[in-house]
C-alpha cells in the first residue's frame, strides 16, 4: 500500500473522474570527452550511435546545450547540484583522496538525488563519481542509495590492464600527479568491492538496465559513463568495425563511442520490457567537449568538435557546448529541435520539479524544461549562461544573440561574438560592438559577484603540498628519533 502511495504524484479532478499520474523516472546519462559531432545525431557519419539517434529522433534535440564548465569535476558539480559551481568554489577537478575529509563537492551543497529522496525516489549512481572519495562525500553520504562504480576520475577499462595512458612518470622523469589517483582500483559497490569482469562501459550498462527494470519505486539514476575519455581502451573485435578510419586513436576511441551506445541500448530495452520507457526522461549529455590537440600534446587528436572551435578546456563553443538531448514519450508532445539556451543545470531543475522533490537550502538555478519540450512555453528557457574557470582566469557569458569571453587563463584576449549571425565564432567584433561588451561585461559582473572564491587546489599543487607535509612530518619524527633514549626495561 506505501509503494502505492509513494507512486501517486498528481490527483487531478478531470470531468468527475480522478486521475492519478505516476510520478516520472529520471535517467541522467552523462559521457565524459565526447567530442560534438561523434554522434550520429550531431552529423557524425564515421561512428555508429543507432540507440542514441533514436533516442533523439523521438525525443527533443537540445541545439544550443550547454555545461557550466569545459571540463569534468566542475561541471559535475554544476551538474548534480543544480546551481553554478561558482557559487560554492569548486572550480577545479577534486583530487582522488580518501582521507581528506575537505576534497570533495562542499557539504553545504545538495545534490538532485538528495532532493528527490525525500519525494518518494529510489537513487543510484554509476559509474565515474569525482566528488570526493572520503566518507562524506561517497555518494551513499549524498542522496544516493546506490553506487557502483569509481570514485575518481578515471578508470581502466579492462580489469586485467594495468594502463600505460596514465604513466607513473612523465618523459621528463616528473612524477605524474593526475585527479584519476584510484583508476587502477577494485570498482566498488556502494561501500565494498564490487565485480569488475568485462569491459568497464559493458558493466556499467548492465548494472544500469538492472537498476531500471528492478526499481519499483520511481528512480533517478545518474549514469556517469567514463566513456569515452582515456585512456583509449576497446574490445579488438569493436576496433576492428572502424577500419574506416586510419588514424588508431580515432578509431579506438569510436569505438568506445560504440560500446557506450550499445550500453544505452541494453538500459532502454530494460525500460521497455518494464515498461517504463515513457514515463522516463532519459537525458543525454556529455560533461564537457572533447578532447583536442595542445601544444606538447598534439597526438591528442582522436575527438571531433566540428563545427565548434577548440575542445575541453576552452571558452570557444567546443569546450562546453554539448550533444545534448531529452527522451521523453510522456511529455514530449511533438518531437524535433529545440533551439533556445539550455544549461546542465537544468535537469536538476526540471526533475525537482515534475517530483514535487525538495527545494529547501540553496537556490536552483536551472529551469524547469517541462513545459519547453512540452510546446507549453516558448522562446530560450535562459536569457543568458555564465562561466567562469578559476577564479576568472577564464571567463564567458552568452545570451541567445551574443558571446563575450576571455579565452586565455589570465590574458587579455577577449573576443566578442555575434551568436545569431555567427554561431561557430569566426569573426570577433570586440572593437566593432563597444556597448554590446559593455552590456554582456555588466551582466557577468552581476552574476559573478554572486560567487565565491574557488576553494580547491589542482591535483598537483594539492599533490606537491601533500607531500611536503608529509616529508616534514617525517623530519620532525627523524629528528625526535635521534633525541630518544632506547628504552630500558628491568
Ligand atoms: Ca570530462
Amino acid at each position: 500500500m506505501k509503494r502505492i502511495c509513494t507512486a501517486l504524484l498528481v490527483f487531478a479532478f478531470s470531468a468527475g473522474v480522478l486521475i492519478a499520474a505516476e510520478k516520472p523516472n529520471f535517467l541522467v546519462i552523462v559521457a565524459d570527452d565526447l567530442g560534438y559531432a561523434d554522434v550520429g545525431f550531431t552529423g557524425s557519419k564515421e561512428i555508429f550511435t543507432p540507440r542514441l539517434d533514436e533516442l533523439a529522433k523521438n525525443g527533443m534535440i537540445f541545439e544550443n546545450g550547454y555545461v557550466t564548465h569545459p571540463y569534468c569535476g566542475p561541471s559535475r558539480a554544476g551538474l548534480i547540484t543544480g546551481r553554478y559551481q561558482a557559487r560554492f568554489g569548486m572550480e577545479i577537478n577534486p583530487t582522488y583522496s580518501p582521507y581528506d575529509l575537505y576534497m570533495g563537492l562542499p557539504l553545504t551543497e545538495k545534490t538532485f538525488a538528495e532532493r528527490l529522496k525525500p519525494a518518494g525516489y529510489r537513487t543510484g549512481i554509476i559509474g565515474k563519481w569525482h566528488l570526493g572519495a572520503a566518507q562524506p562525500y561517497h555518494p551513499n553520504s549524498r542522496g544516493f542509495d546506490y553506487f557502483y562504480g569509481f570514485l575518481s576520475g578515471g578508470h581502466d577499462y579492462f580489469p586485467d590492464s594495468v594502463t600505460t595512458a596514465f604513466p607513473l612518470l612523465l618523459p621528463n622523469g616528473n612524477p605524474h600527479y593526475s585527479a584519476n589517483e584510484g583508476c587502477y582500483l577494485p570498482l566498488m559497490r556502494n561501500n565494498n568491492a564490487g565485480e569488475f569482469n568485462e569491459y568497464l562501459t559493458t558493466a556499467l550498462s548492465r548494472d544500469a538496465a538492472k537498476f531500471v527494470a528492478e526499481s519499483t519505486a520511481p528512480f533517478c539514476l545518474y549514469l556517469a559513463y567514463n566513456a569515452p575519455h582515456g585512456p583509449l581502451q576497446a574490445p579488438k573485435e569493436t576496433i576492428e568495425k572502424y577500419g574506416h578510419i586510419k588514424d588508431k586513436n580515432r578509431r579506438t576511441y569510436a569505438a568506445m563511442i560504440d560500446e557506450m551506445d550499445r550500453g544505452i541500448g541494453m538500459i532502454v530495452d530494460a525500460l521497455k520490457k518494464s515498461g517504463k520507457l515513457e514515463n522516463t526522461l532519459i537525458f543525454f549529455l556529455s560533461d564537457n567537449g572533447g578532447v583536442t590537440p595542445k601544444k606538447g600534446h598534439e597526438n591528442e587528436n582522436w575527438s571531433n568538435n566540428g563545427p565548434f572551435r577548440k575542445g575541453k578546456g576552452s571558452m570557444l563553443e567546443g569546450g562546453s557546448h554539448v550533444p545534448f538531448i531529452l527522451h521523453w514519450p510522456d511529455g514530449i508532445k511533438k518531437p524535433g529541435k529545440f533551439s533556445g539556451l539550455v544549461s546542465s543545470l537544468d535537469i536538476a531543475a526540471t526533475a525537482v520539479a515534475l517530483a514535487g522533490g525538495d527545494t529547501s537550502g540553496e537556490a536552483l538555478e536551472g529551469v524547469n524544461l517541462a513545459p519547453y519540450v512540452s510546446g507549453a512555453k516558448k522562446g530560450s528557457p535562459h536569457d543568458a549562461l555564465y562561466w567562469r574557470v578559476q577564479d576568472g582566469v577564464s571567463w564567458c557569458v552568452r545570451t541567445p544573440t551574443a558571446k563575450y569571453l576571455l579565452e586565455n587563463w589570465g590574458g587579455t584576449d577577449t573576443q566578442l561574438y555575434d551568436m545569431k549571425n555567427d554561431p561557430y565564432e569566426t569573426t570577433n567584433i570586440i572593437d566593432k560592438a563597444p556597448e554590446k561588451r559593455a552590456e554582456l561585461a555588466r551582466m557577468w559582473n552581476e552574476w559573478n559577484s554572486k560567487n565565491t572564491a574557488n576553494v580547491l587546489l589542482q591535483a598537483g599543487d594539492y599533490q606537491k603540498k601533500r607531500l611536503q607535509m608529509y616529508e616534514e612530518l617525517y623530519q620532525q619524527q627523524l629528528k625526535k628519533a635521534e633525541k630518544t633514549q632506547p628504552t630500558v626495561i628491568q
